[in-house]
């Protein structure tokens, strides 16, 4: 297996955390980051009590000098990156698309599609620099626009943003050996998800990883449970 360096956001808890768990424990070079910094000591320290070793950096991904701060480090430390996963995301409130404020839309577009575009038009050029550079964003089949549900109109906005990114995005860099794709993983049981969600972290974790380590990929596609999904 080819070592990959591996940056994961919003990783302190939840899903981003699983996938930065099961990808340290496949070997690779993982950079976990979270906004807070005492939440992502203690995530490494528990990754660390498992005896699995990441690198730390914080990363508020609406913050742009956070952002560039977080490229320099990755330059100087590394001089590379493989993988972005675009995990970090938040949901809040339930107003549908009749009643949305601009101020919850603003709020769920800079964290779920402002920073997985500012995030990936810094570190292109690192992606660029491996064999094969591969952005990851984590989505929802709420924002399938072949299957529109009802309520968290902020949400699902910002995440058909999102995959709007991802088919676009894929198709500026065709050509280049960049890959970016989408996915949704489950209603998943983490702080976002409830307790009633119908999925571990393990499960709601695998597909992420499959596709950062998988041998080959397609680009510009929306996965569930590692198969594609219509947008
Ligand atoms: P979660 O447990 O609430 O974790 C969200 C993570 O994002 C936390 O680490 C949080 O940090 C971080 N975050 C929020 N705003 C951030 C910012 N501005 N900068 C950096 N990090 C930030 O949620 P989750 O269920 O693991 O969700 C992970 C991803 O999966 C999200 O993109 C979500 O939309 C997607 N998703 C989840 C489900 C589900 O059922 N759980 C379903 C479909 C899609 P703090 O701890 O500091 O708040």
């Amino acid at each position: 297996m080819k070592k990959k360096i591996i940056l994961v956001t919003g990783a302190n808890k939840g899903i981003g955390f699983e996938i930065v768990r099961q990808l340290a424990k496949q070997g690779h070079q993982v950079i976990l980051t979270a906004r807070d910094k005492n939440k992502g000591l203690a995530a490494v320290e528990r990754l660390a009590a498992e005896g699995l070793k990441v690198h730390f950096i914080p990363l508020d991904v609406t913050k742009e000098q956070e952002i560039s701060n977080l490229k320099e480090e990755i330059q100087e430390k590394f001089g590379r990156l493989n993988v972005l996963i675009n995990n970090a995301g938040i949901l809040i409130g339930n107003e549908n698309s009749v009643s949305v404020s601009k101020r919850s839309l603003q709020q769920h577009l800079d964290t779920n599609f402002f920073g997985p575009l500012l995030l990936s038009q810094q570190l292109i050029p690192l992606l660029q620099k491996s064999e094969e550079g591969r952005i990851i964003n984590i989505s929802t089949s709420m924002a399938r626009l072949s299957a529109p549900g009802s309520g968290t109109a902020a949400y699902r906005l910002s995440k058909v943003a999102l995959n709007g990114l991802t088919a676009m995005m894929s198709a500026d860099l065709a050509g280049s050996n960049i890959k970016v794709n989408s996915l949704d993983p489950g209603w998943v049981q983490t702080d976002m998800g409830g307790a009633g969600a119908s999925r571990s972290v393990t499960e709601g974790a695998d597909t992420a990883v499959w596709l950062a380590t998988a041998e080959k990929i397609p680009t510009g596609k929306f996965f569930r449970d590692r198969k594609e999904l219509e947008w």
